[in-house]
């Protein structure tokens, strides 16, 4: 941790700075520089320490900024784990050399539907089907999902075609009926800071689908991991799903295709993009999975809807079947340039 102080701190402001380190146990490093100095903590402070001290430094006469030198997530970091994390589920391989395709409506809203969607998934080649049973919805008057009725359709389905499925809990008291049924649990954008719901998919020892919160920097982003992880339960999947735009006129989110390799550099764990959340519009989907394959993630979730124009929920960015073949294709074209297999 680096603490700069404001140009012209007096030397009474800098020795209050270090004595409140020493205090605390740690030796101060005074980097006096043209100007202003700068005091160093050269020592590795736990969570708790890093956090605390920094805010209270920052109300300390005297101080321009606290800036902080090793990251505050652990378990989640690369300097924890060089190798990528390779999550195992039933046959299929996340944050391997394969690019895994998650496919499938954002609801389940019956079983022919549900099957429909699966049949296209499979026989595309994509391994991983998606559909939510519980649903995060803006409007308490929108479809809010099938709940466990949806989620025996999944595994039925699932089962049927030899897929791999995930939905999302939205809440911990769910996580246990939600793992019953499905083989990964999906944590929902709006859930990314649900505590409690975190630390309760932690204690599932399910393999989590995280979603990044529309505006968690990379640092809340892979706490949010990090909470998942302290339970023992390593199997976690980073999902870039679109930020707050300031012009939402054309697309839903932002996706934020610049945070993959910066997960991959300073996280092991899979980091898989959304570009259907993050476009909320079916014709720009294909061309950002496109990019998301390129800038180095290890897979996509694309929604796809055997009938886009009566889904239940997000119609307007659901791909139609031949369109999702279509982008398969794609992506198994574009595959070999980047050293990867679909
Ligand atoms: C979804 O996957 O259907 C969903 C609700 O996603 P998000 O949490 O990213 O909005
Ligand atoms: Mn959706």
């Amino acid at each position: 941790m680096i603490i700069v102080m404001q140009v012209g701190a007096t030397e009474a402001q800098i020795e209050a700075v270090a004595s409140f380190i020493r205090d605390r146990g740690f030796e101060p490093l005074i980097l006096p520089g043209e100007g202003r100095t700068a005091i160093g903590i050269p020592a590795s402070l736990n969570n708790d320490q890093r956090t605390n001290i920094a805010a209270n430094i920052s109300a300390m006469e005297g101080v321009s900024r606290v800036t902080q030198t090793s990251h505050p997530y652990k378990l989640a970091s690369r300097e924890y784990k060089r190798e990528n994390t390779v999550i195992k589920v039933k046959d299929v391989e996340i944050g391997g050399n394969k690019f895994v395709v998650m496919g499938g409506p954002c609801s389940v809203e019956s079983y022919d539907q549900f099957e429909a969607a699966a049949a296209v998934v499979k026989d595309s080649g994509a391994t991983i089907l998606r559909g939510g049973a519980f649903k995060p919805r803006t409007s308490p008057y929108s479809f809010q999902g099938l709940a466990e009725e949806g989620l025996k359709i999944m595994k039925e389905v699932g089962d049927k075609f030899g897929l791999v499925t995930i939905t999302e809990a939205m809440s911990g008291d769910m996580v246990p009926l939600v793992a019953k049924y499905a083989d990964i649990i999906q944590i929902g954008a709006r859930s990314m800071q649900n505590f409690p719901l975190l630390i309760e998919a932690g204690k599932s020892g399910k393999p989590v689908f995280l979603k990044r919160g529309p505006s968690a920097g990379v640092d809340e982003f892979l706490l949010a991991a990090e909470y998942v992880m302290n339970q023992g339960n390593h199997n976690v999947m980073l999902c870039e799903r679109g930020i707050m735009a300031f012009d939402s006129t054309y697309t839903r989110n932002v996706l934020d295709l610049g945070i993959v390799p910066v997960l991959k550099e300073f996280s092991h764990l899979p980091v898989i993009a959304d570009p259907s959340h993050g476009t909320g519009v079916a014709r720009y989907v294909r061309a950002m999975a496109k990019a998301a394959m390129v800038a180095g993630a290890d897979g996509v979730m694309v929604e796809m809807h055997p009938n886009p124009k009566e889904a239940l929920s997000d119609g307007s960015q659901a791909l139609v079947p031949d369109t999702f073949r279509d982008l398969m294709n794609d992506l198994r074209g574009l595959s070999g340039y980047v050293g990867r297999t679909v």
